[in-house]
């Protein structure tokens, strides 16, 4: 846990479960002497007030979730760097881009780390970033990592992007070997500023499976996310349904204020977003602006892509 120290107060809102990796990140952060607030997802109101009355240092949340608290503080009108003590979080469990994350640290006055990991291997502790935050450190002394191509099974050479294969070294009692992640990354071979020998991976790029067509064309929601983000005046929610093989519609937040009757702007904005998001992917996709809180709310992991299509 990158930054933390004795004396921080972690609020672990991911998923307490048999075998989920809150657990993991739970006990190893006691073990170093930090207080851990056991919060679980959902139920923002009370997630904001503990963070106030315990005085939270660092969150340990998914990336979508995260977005969603921190839209709820400004309602509530909390400015985070001065109500509150928030220091740092640790975001994982989902894909996402890098613009997201400074968005959420914009809003919060945070610094953001990423973890990885997968139930199936411990949760949380498979990588971590360094203070860095140019990949993420693979616990190569506990995991044999591969990058295979996910049709032909073939290891592929670091540097490429390809799905992520573990293998367990110091498990007993349920030894994985060759485990799939599904989990899209490339291997960064070459040594970390921090000076640590374990080798690193990319972000998590998206995965194999979260992958859509249109119009035969291959996009990952991560594509569009990051083009979403990196948009002024875009809130925190968005959605991508697809309804035939040669369309897809975005929907998206934005934030209040734009909607005070200049349609000029709105048209702007919208024209804005189908360019951008056809320069990324190669789509055209059809736009429609919404009001913050029109698309269902994300208390743990997303659901970005709605697929009502029928083969
Ligand atoms: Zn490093």
């Amino acid at each position: 846990m990158t930054g933390a120290k004795r004396g921080d107060i972690l609020q672990n809102s991911m998923t307490y479960g048999l075998f989920t990796g809150a657990f993991v990140m739970h006990y190893g952060a006691e073990k170093i002497g930090i207080l851990v607030i056991p919060a679980g997802p959902g139920n923002t109101e009370r997630q904001i007030n503990l963070m106030r009355d315990f005085g939270t240092t660092m969150l340990h949340i998914t990336p979508s979730y995260a977005l969603y608290v921190a839209s709820v503080i400004y309602d509530k009108g909390i400015d985070p760097r001065r109500d509150l003590k928030l220091k740092r979080a640790y975001l994982g469990a989902e894909p996402y881009s890098e613009e997201t994350r400074k968005k959420i640290e914009d809003m919060l006055g945070i610094d953001i780390y990423n973890c990885y990991g997968l139930t199936e291997m411990n949760g949380p502790g498979v990588g971590f970033e360094c203070k860095y935050k140019e990949g993420l450190h693979i616990w190569e002394d506990n995991f044999l990592m591969e990058v295979i191509n996910p049709e032909t099974g073939e290891p592929i050479p670091d540097g490429e992007i390809g799905e992520l294969v573990l293998t367990t070294l110091n498990r007993e009692a349920m030894p994985l070997i060759r485990y799939r992640t599904r989990d899209l990354t490339k291997i960064i071979s070459e040594p970390c500023k921090c000076g640590r020998t374990h080798r690193r991976i990319s972000r998590i790029l998206g995965r194999s499976d979260d992958m859509f067509i249109v119009k035969g064309v291959n996009i990952f929601p991560q594509q569009i996310e990051q083009v979403l983000m990196s948009i002024k005046g875009v809130a925190q929610n968005y959605q991508i349904v697809l309804e035939s093989y040669d369309e897809m519609t975005v929907k998206v937040e934005i934030d209040r204020e734009l909607f005070d009757g200049k349609i000029e702007r709105l048209i702007r904005m919208k024209d804005e977003i189908v360019d951008k998001i056809r320069s990324a992917t190669m789509v055209k996709p059809k736009v429609e602006l919404l009001e913050p809180g029109t698309l269902p709310i994300s208390e743990g992991k997303a659901k970005r892509v709605i697929d009502n299509r029928t083969i």
